[in-house]
């Protein structure tokens, strides 16, 4: 069998991936919180980890790996974007705006990545499923000596109560305390803990609970969401890297603390952030774009997602127009190269290779282009599709490329012989103008007229030339 090795945070060094039941493979991978679209930085790990869903699938069978993502559907931002509703005369009590919200975000979320040709996980909690096991493993925590209620409806973890904390990230509570923005309150024993358990108001989501009327912390719902889907210890655990700190090293806390019997997850991969001129893309700094957008803009959900393999998960990356638009042009080579070819048996073994080792996906496409420079048509399909890459259900975008533009380069070239000879060249620009309007690039010689459609190509456009 095929040995897969994985970067583990906690032990800061690739390991041999030796699952605990290799009839089912568990993979837990931090959902979004569902306010709004998703931007570009949120897809990042959805595709990273769907590439290490396909892999263990692949290597240990499709019956044989669970894979569980959530939707971290109570959240004060979700409260915000209804209560703006409200007060903007929405219909409705908060609440049933709250629930429109998420529906809405959720089937957003669910259409983008589908774009990005993502399986969907075999197991999608939302939270708000799982408030009694929450409940469950609070009072567990609590019973335990790890947790305690202030009183006041809130109850908090103490950090001090669990010796390894910090251990997945490697720094000190005190390192930690510096460095990051801790919030301090009165109802805390120490500054470091944190609340498994919040008041709510009556309009706001809340649920009745020991400590009166209320709802869960974050960092708790993955807790128990990963707990009731996969017992006390899985093999993999993933996020974007900046949940490492607080969230991961609170779910730890949490989950070993509540179920010592177990080890919680074995592997904790990590990736790296999508990032603008050197910042992490976020909401909060206001420098993203959605999924949704580029979509809209003519990128096919196929361009977006080779252009996200071509770095590997660990290192950061940016998104640039460069990259999609040679992205594009492989993908179409590679599609023509296999059309009505019937695929191979199985994927190549230095492909296979190159993504056990650490999902290297620049290793496997560079493989891939040896394919395609070999002409080995039926290798590189099967083989892109391992990587979710010229699947049949990715591929409309690439059909009728060839959509009229030789009879559009055939009037241009007219035109202009026309143009030189009467010196105007209204015409030319009127239809130079329109071409480019369509999303098309326009390469001009002396020779000849080329038409290429860009990213943004909407051939609807050229109908009113
Ligand atoms: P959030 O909804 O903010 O909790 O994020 C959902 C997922 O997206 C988490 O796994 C984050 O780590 C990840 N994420 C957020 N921003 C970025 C980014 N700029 N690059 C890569 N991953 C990100
Ligand atoms: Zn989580």
């Amino acid at each position: 069998m095929t040995t897969i090795k994985l970067h583990n945070t906690r032990t800061r060094g690739k390991e041999v991936l030796n699952p605990i039941n290799p009839d089912d493979v568990r993979l837990y991978l931090c959902g979004p919180t569902v306010y709004d679209r998703a931007h570009l930085g949120n897809a990042r790990p959805v595709v990273v980890f769907d590439v290490l869903y396909r892999l263990l699938r692949h290597v240990y069978g499709t019956d044989h790996v669970t894979y569980a993502r959530n939707f971290t559907d109570v959240d004060d931002k979700i409260n915000a974007t209804a209560l703006a509703r409200k007060e903007a005369g929405a219909p409705g009590t908060l609440e049933e705006l709250v629930q429109e919200r998420t529906e809405e975000t959720i089937s957003w979320y669910l259409a983008d990545m589908a774009e990005l040709g993502a399986l969907e996980p075999d197991h999608m909690p939302r939270a708000t499923a799982y408030i009694p096991q929450m409940i469950a493993m609070i009072e567990e925590l609590i019973a335990k000596g790890h947790a305690y209620a202030d009183g006041a409806g809130h109850v908090l973890f103490s950090v001090k109560s669990y010796k390894d904390y910090g251990a997945l990230s490697g720094r000190s509570v005190d390192d930690m305390i510096a460095g990051a923005r801790v919030e301090v309150a009165d109802n805390k024993r120490d500054p470091m803990d944190f609340v498994l358990w919040k008041p709510s108001t009556d309009e706001l989501p809340g649920w009745d609970s020991p400590w009166g009327r209320g709802r869960p912390g974050w960092h708790i719902e993955c807790s128990a969401m990963s707990h009731e889907l996969f017992g006390d210890s899985f093999d993999i655990h993933g996020g974007g890297n900046d949940l490492m700190f607080p969230h991961h090293e609170n779910e730890i806390a949490q989950s070993c603390c509540a179920h010592p019997e177990g080890d919680f997850a074995k592997i904790w991969l990590h990736n790296e952030m999508l990032q603008v001129e050197g910042k992490k893309m976020s909401k909060s700094l206001g420098n993203f774009f959605t999924v949704r957008d580029l979509l809209d803009q003519g990128y096919p959900g196929e361009v977006i997602r080779l252009v996200f393999l071509q770095t590997h998960y660990r290192k950061p990356m940016d998104w640039t127009d460069k990259k999609a638009k040679e992205a594009e042009a492989t993908l179409r080579r590679w599609r023509a190269l296999t059309t009505g070819i019937n695929p191979a048996p199985t994927a190549s073994v230095a492909v296979i290779d190159a993504l056990s080792d650490d999902l290297n996906t620049a290793g496997a496409l560079a493989e891939l282009h040896k394919l395609a420079s070999a002409e080995t048509a039926a290798d590189l399909l099967t083989s892109a599709r391992l990587l979710g890459l010229l699947t049949d259900k990715m591929g409309t975008w690439s059909q009728g490329e060839d959509h009229d533009l030789s009879h559009h380069e055939k009037s241009l070239f007219d035109a202009r012989q026309v143009a030189i000879e009467t010196k105007d060249f209204a015409e030319v620009d009127r239809l130079k103008t329109a071409l480019i309007a369509a999303g098309v690039e326009v390469r001009m010689s002396k020779t000849g007229v080329e038409l290429v459609p860009g990213p943004s190509f909407d051939a609807s456009k050229l109908d009113a030339i």
